[in-house]
């Protein structure tokens, strides 16, 4: 049976919607699916705020892949499009985290998932309720409608 995956996208530096666009196809290629995706929103950058605005999208994919192997593969497309590593949070040409695979939940020094901030972030949620918007927390227990329903961050979030 296939999984679940719903991954968040994010870039802010240089053409993000080439990142974007680009992650997008190579995560088709490499999972060998079509993905479903959300709408791109210009958001406010997190944590570090002196730098440039960020592009988020959120994506769901069905794949026969184990969570293990879905992280290596992705974290290959960061490299892939030049993701140098800088600083926590800060500027980068394309990140691609995974928020949920199955109703599975981990935390391991190579990943947690859920994702355990995404339910507190508009730009992750927003899209996420584009595209999936039944899917059930397993943690919270909680649907994603209903999460952002319920988010108190009121950053400003702009739909291209
Ligand atoms: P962030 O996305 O928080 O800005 P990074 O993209 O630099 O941070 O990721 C740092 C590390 O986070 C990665 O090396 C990866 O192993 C780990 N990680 C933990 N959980 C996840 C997850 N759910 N999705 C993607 N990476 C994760
Ligand atoms: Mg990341």
């Amino acid at each position: 049976m296939k999984k679940k995956l719903v991954l968040s996208l994010g870039s802010n530096l240089g053409n993000r919607y080439a990142y974007i666009r680009q992650a997008i196809t190579y995560i088709e290629e490499c999972f060998a699916a079509p993905c479903v995706c959300s709408s791109y929103y210009t958001t406010p950058p997190w944590g570090e705020t002196e730098q440039a605005q960020f592009i988020n999208m959120a994506l769901y994919i069905e794949t026969h892949q184990s969570m293990d192997k879905c992280l290596t593969q992705l974290q290959a497309i960061e490299l892939k499009m030049g993701r140098v590593k800088t600083k926590k949070w800060g500027p980068r040409s394309i990140d691609i985290d995974i928020l949920f695979y199955e109703d599975n939940q981990v935390i391991t020094e190579a990943l947690t998932v859920p994702h355990p901030h995404m339910h507190e972030r508009v730009f992750v949620l927003k899209p996420v309720c584009d595209i999936v918007p039944d899917f059930f927390h397993p943690v919270l227990k909680v649907t994603m409608k209903n999460l952002l329903r319920e988010l108190v961050d009121d950053s400003m979030l702009f739909c291209n």
